[in-house]
């Protein structure tokens, strides 16, 4: 290895490094800035060395070429993509991040078969029958998270219904793809190489074969389950990018994509006993999930409604409330309000605590993320296990645009397409308010008992023209 290549790989090391602490740093709310700065400079040392590489033609095994060729390619594809990148992100509304998130990991789906793709018409390679399997595997897992990424982003975007669809015999299809890609690779390694017609058309039926079992997987899967799909595509993504990392020999794109799987599986893992679901029936596309029914027509009886004042007058003589916030306060973007609210009833000495469901919002960490960009104090944001046995000492409870977070459905009642999933118990605290426009089903597509007990009282409106009304009335 020469002294440029040397070089390279020594700042791969560093990058990788950064990388590590990024994720170290994300874990904790006090330090995710400081992880966000590691990941930044990690991104810039690993964009900066891959561009010089490719302008003067390294790679992993030594020079392969020199000259500005690289580099003519490089820059304005990442022009083009900055401009790109820059204005989705300026128009995104923070209620878009998910279905964005999905979108760029089908785009780290499409890079894997593309690169798959290119790779397999490689002819000089040191270990043709490794590099055969490589490019299956890379396009199969790239092809996958792809159509499922695209799936993922049509339901998050609500352009298509969140339930679950259920082809007849769906985990034998799922299963049948499995075994059928094992034996398409055995083949392929088998093929000789001169017969590209053969090689190529395999390959082509894989893909399609792939690109399907994406689609269907995240087809299968409820609206309830998405958050589990959304950190499953992208752990998906990671291993697509590292085993895109293997066919370019590109040692950091191997580290950082191993990162990303192994995170993702793990948070895809921590949201699935969060919400009590099985991993191996999510990750499976709903394996063994038969689809619950929604209990549509039952009768709840009447609800009753609440006015700003009155929830003003409640609040003022409250010693304890709990503000458990879900999809409707990042839709209102009624956190600043919320603070505000917090602030001034803490003023008045009432101990004001939040409740934050794993799953509120549309995004792991969602409601966090909301309430520290509105300066909300960290240590008065509990998370769901720390404040659910609190409820029956608490006074009022605020449901501020959460639904099936907090659905009693989902401990009573067997059937519900959310049974099982653990959940705030708001109602057991003495009153309880919740903040909606109107009495429509939340994400999963149930109705909510919550909306119709004794204790609950309905504030009909925008989340957060409402609490500024309480805050005026208070
Ligand atoms: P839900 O999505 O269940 O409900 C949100 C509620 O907010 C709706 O009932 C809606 O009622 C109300 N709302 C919407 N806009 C406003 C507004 N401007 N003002 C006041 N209220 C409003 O929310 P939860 O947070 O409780 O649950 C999250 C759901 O999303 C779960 O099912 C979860 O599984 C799923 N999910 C979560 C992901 C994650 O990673 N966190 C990812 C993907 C899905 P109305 O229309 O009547 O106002």
């Amino acid at each position: 290895m020469d002294i440029a290549s040397t070089l390279v790989q020594g700042a791969y090391i560093v990058a990788g490094l950064l990388f590590i602490l990024a994720l170290s740093g994300l874990s904790k709310h006090d330090t995710a800035r400081m992880g966000n700065r590691y990941g930044i400079a990690g991104m810039a040392i690993a964009l900066v060395v891959t561009i010089l590489a490719a302008t003067i033609g390294v790679n992993d095994g030594g020079v392969v070429e020199t000259g500005l060729t690289g580099l003519t390619w490089i820059l304005p594809a990442m022009i083009i993509a900055a401009i790109i990148g820059v204005t989705v992100a300026r128009r995104v509304e923070m209620t878009q991040m998910p279905e964005l998130i999905a979108m760029l990991h089908s785009f780290v789906g499409l890079a894997a078969v593309l690169v798959g793709w290119n790779s397999s018409y490689e002819t000089e390679v040191a270990y043709p029958k490794v590099h055969d399997v490589e490019v299956f595997v890379g396009v199969f897992i790239g092809a996958v998270t792809l159509t499922g990424s695209i799936v993922a982003y049509l339901k998050l975007s609500a352009k298509i219904r969140s339930a679950p669809m259920m082809l007849p015999a769906h985990n034998m299809v799922n299963l049948g793809i499995i075994v059928a890609f094992i034996v398409m690779t055995v083949i392929y390694v088998a093929i000789p190489h001169d017969n590209d017609l053969a090689r190529q058309s395999l390959l082509g039926v894989m893909t399609l074969m792939a690109l399907f079992l994406g689609w269907h997987l995240v087809m299968s899967i409820g609206g309830g389950d998405m958050p589990v799909v959304v950190s499953m595509l992208n752990s998906y993504s990671g291993w697509a990018a590292a085993a895109a990392g293997f066919l370019l020999s590109n040692d950091l794109l191997i580290i950082t994509g191993a990162l990303v799987g192994s995170s993702g599986a793990f948070l895809s893992y921590i949201m699935c006993k969060a919400m009590n679901r099985s991993f191996i029936s999510v990750i499976a596309g709903g394996f063994g999930v038969e689809g619950g029914t929604a209990a549509a027509d039952t009768d709840y009886g009447e609800h009753r409604e609440i006015q700003a004042e009155g929830a003003a007058e409640l609040l003022d003589g409250a010693k304890d409330v709990i503000i458990t916030p879900g999809y409707g306060m990042a839709t209102a973007q009624a956190q600043h309000a919320v603070a505000e609210l917090t602030k001034v009833l803490r003023a008045k000495g009432v101990n004001v605590r939040f409740g934050i469901h794993p799953v509120a919002g549309r995004l792991p960490g969602h409601m966090n993320v909301l309430l520290a960009e509105a300066k909300v104090p960290y240590d008065i944001v509990l998370e769901m296990d720390e404040i659910n046995d609190d409820f029956p000492e608490t006074d009022v409870v605020l449901v501020i645009g959460a639904n099936d977070t907090v659905n009693p459905a989902a401990l009573d009642d067997p059937g519900s397409p959310i049974a099982g999933m653990p959940v705030l118990h708001v109602w057991e605290a003495k009153d309880v308010i919740v903040f909606k426009r109107s009495m429509a089903t939340g994400y999963a597509g149930v109705q909510n008992p919550l909306f119709f007990k004794e204790n609950t009282q309905m504030l009909f409106g925008d989340a957060k023209a409402r609490v500024e009304d309480i805050l005026k009335a208070l």
